[in-house]
């Protein structure tokens, strides 16, 4: 499989308007623009950081996957997403490797990307998501 670069970092937020002041206020990012993914009960906004992106993710819900990752864990990194060229030849071959997988085919994400994500027990902790664009 191929990886083309760290695509972006996800983090979880409770509110993208409570963080503004310091991803665009401080830091001076630009907010590329925002998206709800109802699926996963989340909003998302992107800030582009030359190649990559920092993803802020806002829970719409109270059971949501991101609110759950801030109830457990608090704010923070959630997850890191790998572009890769083509990602069912590579949830192929990691599967073929035996690494525990979240998703066994790739669904559809913010900017409909293709993504899936990878167990953290099979990754050292961290939750790996692949997505393709
Ligand atoms: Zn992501």
């Amino acid at each position: 499989m191929k990886i083309v670069k760290i695509d972006h970092l996800g983090i979880a937020v409770t509110s993208i308007d409570e963080k503004k002041k310091f991803w665009i206020d401080a830091m001076g990012l630009t907010l590329e623009g925002t998206e709800t993914v109802a699926a996963q009960k989340v909003t998302t906004a992107f800030l582009p950081v030359g190649e990559s992106e920092v993803e802020l993710l806002e829970s719409t819900d109270a059971d949501g996957p991101v609110a759950k990752y801030i109830e457990k864990k608090g704010e923070g990194i959630q997850h890191v997403a790998f572009r890769v060229e083509n990602i069912e030849e590579a949830l192929a071959e990691l599967k073929e490797k035996g690494i525990q997988l979240i998703d066994q085919t790739p669904r559809k994400g913010a900017g409909g990307a293709k993504i899936a994500f990878l167990h953290p027990k099979a990754t050292g902790g961290v939750l790996v998501e692949l997505c393709e664009r």
